[in-house]
C-alpha cells in the first residue's frame, strides 16, 4: 500500500546524490583494502598488458614502411624480408608478454571481486540482523534481500572488474595519446576536437542514467517484497484463489521497471549512435589531413597508419569508458543504499553488552509504559501500562482480543530499547540489565526455522546440548511422540517457518525449546491455543513445570491457565481495567466475562 515506500532509505535529493556516491566509492574502495597488495599487482600488470596492446601499431606501421620502401634488388628485398620477420618476432614477443599479463590482471581482479562482495554481505546482514526488532516492523523483508543480493553484486562489479576495465581503458586512452602526439601533433590535436562534445554528451547521459537507476532499484526492490510475500504465504494466496491478483500485483511492479528499462534503451541507443556518429566523422576529418600531410611529404605512410590504428585504439577505449561510467552511476546508486543501511545505528545493546546472571534477576517493572508502534506512531497501542513480575511469581495477562496483551509480552522481549519518543517511561529493570538471553517467549504464533527438529528445539542454547537432553525436554512438551513417528525423528526438516508442521505441533516444539532453554523469565503468549483440547491436557504438567521457579508472564484465555496465577491483570484498550488475585477477580464477576470475549 505504500509503492514508493522503500525510495524511504534511499530517498536523497539529486544535488546529494553525486556527492553521496563520491563519499561512498571512498569506502568501496576501504572494502577492496585487504586486498590492496593483489590490486597493485593487478594494476601494474594491466599498465604492461595495454602498452603492449598500444605498441602493436608502431610495429604495424613499421612493417609497412618497410614494404613501401624501395625494393627494387633482390639484396634490397632480402633485407627488408628479414627486417619484416624480424619486427614480426617483437610483435610476437609483445603478444605473449601483453597475454600473460592480461591472464594476471583479469583473474587478480576477479578474485578480489568475490572476496569484497563476500566481505560487504557478511558485514551488512551482521549489521542488520542486530538492528532492534522495530527496524523490521518498518522495512520490508524484500527490500533488505534486494539489498543483500542485487546492490553487492553491483558494487561488486563496479568495485573491481568495472574499476579493472577503467584502468584499462585510462592507461590504453593516456599511452595511446602520447604515441599520437609523437606521431604527429597537428593531427592529434585535429582528433581531439570532438573530445569536448563527447563528454558534454556523456556527463549528460550520466545523470539522466543515474536517476534512472536509482527509480529502477526502487521498483525492482518492490518486486522483490512482492514474491516474498506472495511465496511466504502461498497456502493463503491458494485458499482465497488469489492467484491472479499476487500475478497482477506482480506484474505491475514489473512493469514499472520495464517502461524504465524502455526508456533507458531509448536513450542508450541515441547516446551510442551520436557516439558512434562522432567518432567515426573525426577520423574521416583526420585520413583526411593526414593523407594530406603524407602526400606533402611531411609524414610516413607508415606513421600515417600507425596514427589511424593509434586513434582507433585510443577511440575505442574512450567509447569504452563512457559505457563503464553506467555502470559506475547504477553503483553509486547501489553503494549509497548500502551505505546507508550500514550507517543506521542500531537501538539494540550489542550483544557484548549483555550482563551476567545475577541473584536479583527475574524481576521486571512496567512503569507507566505507553507505546505505539513504529509503523503507527500516531496509534498508542499502550496507554499507561504499570506492571510488576516478582522473581518467582506469575502473572496472567487476560482481556479482549486486541487489547495490547501480545504488545506488552513483546515489549519485555524484545523491543525494551525503544526511541525515547515513543517509549515515555521506560522499562525497569532492577538491575538495569538487559539481559536479553534470559528471557524466553512462546508465543500465539511460534516460529521454527527451515532445519531439523533437533536444531529447532536446541535454537539459543548454545554449545553442547546432548540428544537426550533434547528429547527429554520433547517428551515433556509432548512433542516426543509426534516427532518418533516421523520418518527422519529428530532429523526431520521443519520446511520454512515450519511449514511441514501443524500449528499444535509447531507450538509443542516451541515449548520443548523454551523448556531447553530454561530461562528466567518466561512470557507465553497463548502458548496453547492452537494446541487441541487432548494435547492440551497433556502439555498441562510440561506448562507447570516450566513455569515453576521462573518469573512467568502468562496471556491466556482459558480459566485453567490463569488460576494458579498470583496476579490477573485485564488488560483492556491498551491500558490494565482490572488487577488483583484470581479469587479476588472472580468474587468481583469480572474476569469471566472477559475472558470469553478474549477468544
Ligand atoms: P492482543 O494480544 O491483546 O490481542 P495485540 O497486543 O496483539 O493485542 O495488539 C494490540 C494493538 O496493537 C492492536 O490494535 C494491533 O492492531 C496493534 N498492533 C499489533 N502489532 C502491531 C505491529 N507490529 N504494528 C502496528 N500495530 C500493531
Ligand atoms: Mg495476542
Amino acid at each position: 500500500n505504500d509503492p514508493e515506500g522503500n525510495d524511504r532509505l534511499s530517498d536523497l535529493e539529486h544535488g546529494d546524490a553525486v556527492q553521496a556516491a563520491n563519499v561512498s566509492f571512498g569506502r568501496v574502495l576501504a572494502l577492496v583494502k585487504p586486498d590492496a597488495g593483489k590490486m597493485i599487482l593487478a594494476t601494474i600488470a594491466l599498465l604492461i598488458a595495454a602498452t603492449s596492446g598500444i605498441l602493436i601499431p608502431k610495429y604495424g606501421g613499421k612493417i609497412i614502411d618497410i614494404v613501401s620502401g624501395d625494393l627494387d634488388t633482390p639484396q634490397e628485398q632480402n633485407e627488408a624480408l628479414n627486417a619484416v620477420n624480424n619486427t614480426i618476432l617483437e610483435i610476437f614477443v609483445i603478444v605473449v608478454v601483453g597475454s600473460v599479463c592480461t591472464a594476471l590482471r583479469a583473474w587478480l581482479f576477479s578474485s578480489t571481486s568475490e572476496r569484497v562482495v563476500a566481505r560487504l554481505r557478511k558485514s551488512l546482514f551482521s549489521h542488520l540482523i542486530n538492528q532492534e526488532i522495530a527496524f523490521f516492523d518498518v522495512t520490508r523483508t524484500g527490500e533488505l534481500l534486494s539489498r543483500l543480493s542485487e546492490d553487492t553484486q553491483i558494487i561488486k562489479n563496479a568495485a573491481t572488474a568495472s574499476l579493472s576495465e577503467a584502468l584499462r581503458n585510462v592507461s590504453t586512452a593516456v599511452i595511446g595519446l602520447f604515441f599520437m602526439f609523437s606521431t604527429s601533433w597537428k593531427l592529434t590535436l585535429l582528433a581531439l576536437v570532438v573530445v569536448p562534445v563527447i563528454s558534454m554528451a556523456v556527463r549528460k547521459f550520466g545523470s539522466f542514467l543515474r536517476e534512472l537507476s536509482h527509480k529502477t532499484q526502487a521498483a525492482a526492490a518492490a518486486a522483490a517484497s512482492i514474491v516474498e510475500e506472495s511465496f511466504g504465504a502461498i497456502r493463503t494466496v491458494r485458499s482465497f484463489a488469489q492467484e491472479a491478483y499476487e500475478e497482477s500485483r506482480y506484474c505491475e511492479k514489473v512493469d514499472v521497471t520495464l517502461n524504465l528499462g524502455l526508456k533507458q534503451a531509448k536513450v542508450v541507443g541515441l547516446f551510442s549512435g551520436g557516439m558512434n556518429a562522432a567518432e567515426t566523422l573525426s577520423v574521416i576529418v583526420v585520413v583526411i589531413y593526414g593523407a594530406n600531410l603524407t602526400i606533402k611529404g611531411y609524414m610516413t605512410a607508415g606513421a600515417l597508419t600507425s596514427f589511424l590504428l593509434y586513434s582507433l585504439t585510443v577511440g575505442y577505449s574512450i567509447s569504452g569508458l563512457s559505457s563503464l561510467y553506467t555502470v559506475a552511476m547504477k553503483a553509486a546508486g547501489s553503494s549509497r543504499r548500502v551505505f546507508q543501511l550500514l550507517d543506521r545505528t542500531s537501538t539494540m545493546p550489542k550483544s557484548g553488552d549483555k550482563c551476567p546472571l545475577g541473584d536479583q534477576v527475574g524481576e521486571v517493572e512496567l512503569n507507566d509504559v505507553w507505546f505505539a508502534y513504529p509503523s503507527r506512531p500516531s496509534d498508542m497501542v499502550l496507554k499507561g501500562i504499570s506492571l510488576k513480575l516478582q522473581p518467582g511469581s506469575k502473572v496472567a495477562l487476560v482481556g479482549p482480543s486486541g487489547g495490547g496483551k501480545t504488545t506488552i509480552a513483546n515489549l519485555i522481549e524484545s523491543y525494551f530499547v525503544l526511541e525515547v519518543r515513543l517509549l515515555l517511561n521506560f522499562l525497569k529493570y532492577k538491575q538495569t540489565s538487559l539481559l536479553l538471553v534470559q528471557i524466553s517467549i512462546v508465543s500465539q504464533e511460534p516460529v521454527l526455522f527451515n532445519c531439523s527438529i533437533e536444531e529447532n528445539i536446541a535454537y539459543g542454547c548454545d554449545g553442547n546440548i546432548s540428544s537426550s537432553e533434547i528429547e527429554n525436554a520433547a517428551k515433556m512438551a509432548n512433542a516426543h511422540e509426534f516427532v518418533s513417528n516421523f520418518p527422519d525423528k529428530y532429523k526431520t526438516h521443519a520446511g520454512e517457518r515450519g511449514i511441514r508442521l501443524s500449528g499444535g505441533q509447531k507450538q509443542r516444539i516451541a515449548i520443548a525449546r523454551a523448556l531447553l532453554m530454561n530461562p528466567r523469565i518466561l512470557l507465553l503468549d497463548e502458548a496453547t491455543s492452537a494446541l487441541d483440547a487432548e494435547s492440551e491436557y497433556l502439555v498441562q504438567d510440561a506448562m507447570d513445570s516450566l513455569m515453576t521457579g521462573r518469573t512467568v508472564l502468562v496471556i491466556a484465555h482459558r480459566l485453567s491457565t490463569f488460576q494458579s496465577a498470583d496476579t490477573v491483570a485485564v488488560v483492556s484498550g491498551g491500558q490494565i481495567v482490572e488487577s488483583g488475585g484470581h479469587e479476588e477477580l472472580l468474587s468481583k464477576n469480572g474476569v469471566c466475562s472477559l475472558v470469553s470475549i478474549s477468544k
